[in-house]
């Protein structure tokens, strides 16, 4: 697969209200989107920083992964996102051949109309990761 760069970091937050300032008024990045994924019971938020962007995550409904996350001292970054050049089912073909697990067996549409699929952390080092294509 070809990786090009960080496409994002997404960051859990309970309140994307409260934690807005912060980023806007403090770090001066711009805030450009807002977009409720109901599939993934999350809310986003987006913010440039030159090519790579923020995704903060607020969870819309208790049971939503983001609140499990943040349920369980999980405040901060919850995945990194990176851009695949070459398809994101072609990617998960060869994290499939690598013996990964897979979350997402096939991409779906994510935020910020990207596809998407995620890779899971026990086969990642730790982190969340998320492939993502345009
Ligand atoms: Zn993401």
């Amino acid at each position: 697969m070809k990786i090009s760069r960080i496409e994002h970091l997404g960051i859990a937050v309970q309140s994307i209200a409260d934690a807005l300032p912060y980023y806007t008024d403090v770090l001066g990045l711009e805030f450009y989107k807002e977009e409720v994924v109901e599939d993934q019971k999350v809310k986003t938020a987006f913010l440039k920083v030159g090519e790579v962007k923020i995704e903060l995550l607020e969870p819309t409904s208790p049971d939503s992964t983001i609140q499990k996350f943040l349920d369980n001292g999980g405040r901060g970054i919850h995945h990194v996102a990176f851009k695949v050049e070459d398809g994101v089912a072609n990617a998960l073909a060869q994290c499939e051949e690598h013996g990964i697990r897979l979350i997402d067996k096939a991409p779906r549409c994510g935020a910020d109309n990207l596809k998407i699929a995620f890779l899971h952390p026990k086969s990642t080092c730790g982190i969340l990761t998320e492939l993502c294509e345009e």
